[in-house]
């Protein structure tokens, strides 16, 4: 498939506006180029003496219905083509849109969000300019260049050969110059999004800024950052500056030229004065043609490239996809085996050592099973391979004894509810939270998640209840409050599979203690995976497995593991402390 292919379906399907558009186009060109014919005679006429004021009147209304009808057409042109080039935008930017989201996780490891958002707006509006005013100009360049000329020698071969002699200038210049002004523009427009991210992140991390007294520092990069694009903005301005006025001086060029030999021509009667002016005004209209002429191409390739950027990102592939014999599930059990699995992140500098090694784990559906192990040991990563946001190495994950690869992928996630260990909130309301993605919710079910997760207190205390509003990703809320909105989504939406990663780790004991509470009643209901590196919400587990560097050192229920005297014992009765001091 070729880049163009991208835009080609919009084209096809707006056929008819776009040659709609292009002869309401053609229609205003010539429009324009009928106004010097209609001085022309005024001027012959008030020449000769020979012009009433009737005729006068006539010619004003002519040239008023012209000016009319060229607006009713210019209006035309602008909604049909570029309308269409709207369309191409709108089109472009909802397929990258969807094509990133179904990117693989790992994906977005590697990607930065700045870079994504630059492709999502740059370069979709570059291919827009060159769907629009490309096709505009190039129409221009043509037909209206054509016809002026047409116009011009028809009124004087001669005349018209010397004064085409700058155009070329005119033509190479605008190239030139738009060349260097688009480079520059994209300059400013870097440094306006340098500056717009840094006050952006300063603004998220001003509580950070504000406790180590950082205000004045970090307004004095925000200033550096400004002044640089001050600096760039100036460098532009160096070359948009003299644009206008060397276009003009080429100009004007020709109309000295208009004016000596075309004077000479009129004084010896080989034109009229009418066509004397009527020439003037055809160079003027004249300018416009060649300027387009030098601008079309670089609108173009601009565009190309852009749209070879774009179908770049649209070429990437997900790393996780769906096998053509995948299976359908409408609701499983829950039952989850994993089979000796092992699993290392992808990396672009070679092979990357393995975070998940060898794991081999069976749990019965309704059954519970609790994942221990120091910070980095590997908890995170063995349940992201769970709903599949990476996918094992080396082994098998079974989901009621078929592998999870032969699950379609959305049947495979919607088993599951996720309760990360990062919460994410939208900048919505509470309620809207919890519900997300739902299309309607049961007001006993959400008032159930509530209070399940510990949380009804919580909302009480807010004065508008559910429908506070959390700020950007939940600033209004502390992070234990964050976690447990987290929660009840995960309990709202009645899934076999319950997954959490670290539930309770921003909560008081109490607070905690009522969490687990709530998960022990979910026993024989839902097939649980709590990893924790608090025990105590593991405690009551079928079955508990530590991991260190993504290996089983020990396995077992809580009193077995106790009675092993290994990691889990000893974190056990050091958190036990903890706790105890943390009811005095
Ligand atoms: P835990 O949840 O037990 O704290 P993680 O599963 O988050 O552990 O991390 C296990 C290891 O994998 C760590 O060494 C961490 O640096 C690494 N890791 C985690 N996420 C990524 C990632 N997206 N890309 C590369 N390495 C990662």
């Amino acid at each position: 498939m070729k880049s163009v292919d991208l835009i080609k379906p919009y084209f096809v399907e707006n056929y008819l506006k776009i040659i709609l558009g292009l002869l309401s186009l053609i229609v205003v060109d010539l429009l324009q180029l009928l106004i010097p014919r209609v001085i022309k005679r005024v001027v012959d006429g008030l020449t000769a003496f020979q012009i009433t004021t009737g005729e006068l009147l006539r010619y004003a209304l002519v040239i008023g219905f012209i000016a009319l009808m060229m607006g009713v057409f210019r209006y035309v042109w602008r909604r049909c083509l570029l309308g269409t080039s709207r369309r191409v935008e709108e089109g472009l930017r909802n397929t990258l849109f969807s094509h990133i989201q179904t990117l693989s996780t790992s994906y977005f490891d590697r990607a930065k969000t700045g870079d994504l958002m630059a492709h999502a707006t740059n370069d979709i509006q570059q291919v827009r300019m060159a769907a629009g005013m490309g096709l505009v100009a190039f129409n221009d360049a043509v037909v209206m260049g054509a016809a002026a000329i047409g116009f011009m020698l028809y009124i004087n071969v001669r005349l018209t050969l010397f004064v085409l002699i700058p155009m070329p200038l005119i033509v190479i210049g605008t190239r030139f110059f738009s060349r260097k002004m688009h480079r520059r523009y994209q300059d400013v427009q870097a440094a306006f999004s340098d500056v717009t991210e840094a006050a952006r992140e300063r603004f998220s991390g001003i509580r950070v800024i504000k406790a180590y007294n950082l205000e004045e520092n970090e307004s004095g990069r925000v200033e550096e950052l400004s002044r640089d694009y001050i600096r760039r903005n100036l460098r532009l301005i160096k070359i948009t500056g003299p644009f206008a006025p060397m276009m003009m001086l080429f100009s004007n060029i020709s109309l000295a030229i208009v004016l000596f030999l075309g004077g000479r021509e009129t004084i010896t009667f080989n034109i009229t004065p009418g066509d004397f002016v009527a020439f003037i005004s055809y160079l003027g209209l004249l300018t416009w043609p060649m300027m387009a002429m030098g601008w079309v191409t670089n609108l173009i390739q601009r565009g190309r490239a852009s749209l070879d950027r774009l179908k770049s990102i649209l070429r990437n592939r997900p790393e996780i996809v769906e096998s053509k014999k995948a299976a359908s599930v409408e609701r499983s059990k829950g039952g989850l085996v994993f089979q000796e699995i092992s699993f290392a992140y992808p990396s672009s500098n070679g092979p990357s050592p393995s975070v998940i090694v060898d794991i081999d784990v069976s749990l019965e559906a309704g059954k519970v099973l609790g994942i221990i192990g120091p910070p980095g040991s590997g908890k995170t990563t063995l349940l992201n391979l769970i709903p599949r946001l990476y996918d094992v190495g080396k082994g098998r994950i079974l989901l009621d004894g078929r592998d999870i690869r032969e699950i379609r992928l959305r049947d495979l996630r919607a088993q599951i509810a996720f309760v990360p260990q990062e919460p994410f909130l939208f900048a919505r309301t509470i309620r809207e939270n919890i519900a997300f993605g739902l299309q309607s919710v049961d007001e006993i079910d959400l008032s159930r998640a509530v209070e399940n997760a510990a949380l009804r207190d919580t909302i009480k205390g807010f004065s508008h209840g559910l429908d506070t509003l959390v700020g950007e990703r939940g600033v209004m809320l502390s992070g234990g409050q964050k976690q447990r909105i987290a929660l009840a989504r995960g309990l709202l939406v009645d899934r076999p599979i319950l997954i959490l990663d670290d539930p309770i780790s921003q909560v008081d004991f109490e607070t905690g203690a009522m969490i687990v509470n709530t998960l022990r009643s979910l026993t024989g209901s839902r097939t649980l995976i709590i990893a924790s590196h608090r025990l105590s919400a593991v405690r009551f587990a079928d079955h508990i497995i530590t991991l260190e560097h993504g290996r089983i050192v020990e396995s077992g229920v809580h009193q077995a593991l106790m009675e092993k005297g290994g990691y889990y014992a000893t974190t056990h009765r050091l958190q036990e402390i903890e706790e105890g001091m943390d009811v005095f």
